[in-house]
């Protein structure tokens, strides 16, 4: 699977997927659709074992592998979600896991999963050089979080779910969050099989629009990465989902960082969900610009549920303002909590 994926990757991956993983809900909200006037279905990779749809990809890339190759480990760099799914993957398979992280990550989690949690620099590009030297000496294989067809058709099972739900052939928008574009570019792949009227949109946090940038351009560009979004987080463009995205995809939106802490919250709310903020990104273009949606039905992927204590309290703190053009949504929440003042 070393070539570009294709939707018959995606199709062997939820073979070798079978009895791991089960299907997730995708469940429609009456209040939310009222709230934004229009049907959206929420695709639940939330509830994944690790918090986040990345299992997928883990899980499918280790299947795939020779027991030989799995027995010399694997090597990747991560700060989040990338990096549970494949400690999870590695523990299921038996294959030593390293992941370098930057010194300020921690690497509890993936401790907790029995990887190996290398702290190291700085930032992302600093634990990638870690991560290659280490894979050089030990013989373990190196994994790319964005350039790695396996996790890239693994990633895709989602979007075979999608449309496969009965709520599937009606849908005439698919949004989809992105940090490196994995999870589009699969979702293209897959839409264009099951569902090619159905407009598969990517969106990205303003505050890091690497992806976004490198597809209005044509080529994989660098740029500041300010959000404060984990699971969007990236710096530069990566070549697989890129050149997948490049001809299929047919929007890429960018929405601010308090415009997806809006959407968290009408989660919690309207959809009883605790979504990170990756995880209601897509719903937050919804939410930016609901006029372009009317009537209309859409999923949107809940990517992920890993948010921090931290994350959780500065949600219930400080309410965001209506979103543009709309009539007043009634955000959810205590009574009289809306204009309280942010807590210290
Ligand atoms: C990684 C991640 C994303 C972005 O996915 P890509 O495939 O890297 O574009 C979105 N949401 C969550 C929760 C993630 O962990």
């Amino acid at each position: 699977m070393e070539s570009e994926p294709t939707c018959a990757d995606v199709r062997a991956a939820r073979e070798l997927l079978a009895g791991r993983l089960p299907a997730t809900p995708m469940w429609s909200y009456p209040a939310l659709n009222e709230m934004l006037g229009v049907t959206v279905h929420v695709k639940h990779e939330n509830v994944q074992p690790t918090g986040a749809f990345k299992v997928r990809g883990g899980l499918t890339l280790l299947a795939a592998m020779a027991p030989k190759e799995r027995g010399r480990g694997l090597v990747t760099y991560s700060t989040g979600n990338h990096a549970q799914s494949l400690a999870y993957a590695c523990a299921a398979f038996g294959a030593p896991c390293t992941v370098v992280m930057p010194a300020a990550a921690g690497g509890q989690k993936v401790r907790a999963l029995g990887a190996q949690a290398v702290l190291h620099g700085p930032d992302l590009s600093a634990a990638q050089a870690r991560a290659e030297e280490l894979a050089a000496v030990s013989g373990a294989r190196l994994v790319s979080p964005g350039d790695t067809p396996a996790l890239l058709a693994g990633v895709g099972t989602a979007y075979l779910e999608i449309f496969e739900d009965p709520a599937g052939p009606e849908l005439d928008a698919l949004l989809v969050p992105v940090g490196s574009g994995t999870g589009a570019a699969a979702a293209c792949l897959v839409a264009a099989e099951l569902a090619p009227r159905c407009r598969v949109i990517a969106v990205q946090s303003s505050a890091a629009p690497a992806a976004h940038d490198s597809w209005r351009a044509g080529s994989c560009v660098e740029r500041a990465c300010r959000t404060a979004v984990d699971g969007l987080a990236t710096g530069r463009g990566f070549a697989l989902p890129q050149r997948l995205l490049r001809t299929r995809l047919a929007e890429f939106r960018l929405v601010s960082d308090e415009r997806i802490a809006e959407a968290q919250r009408l989660l919690a709310g309207h959809a009883h969900t605790l979504a990170e903020g990756a995880g209601a990104a897509a719903l937050a273009a919804v939410l930016d610009t609901p006029a372009d949606f009317a009537g209309q039905r859409v999923a949107v992927v809940c990517s992920g549920g890993n948010a921090s204590a931290a994350e959780i309290a500065a949600l219930a703190a400080a309410p965001g303002p209506a979103p543009r053009g709309g009539s007043g949504p009634d955000f959810p929440g205590e009574p009289g909590n809306r204009n309280a003042p942010a807590a210290v």
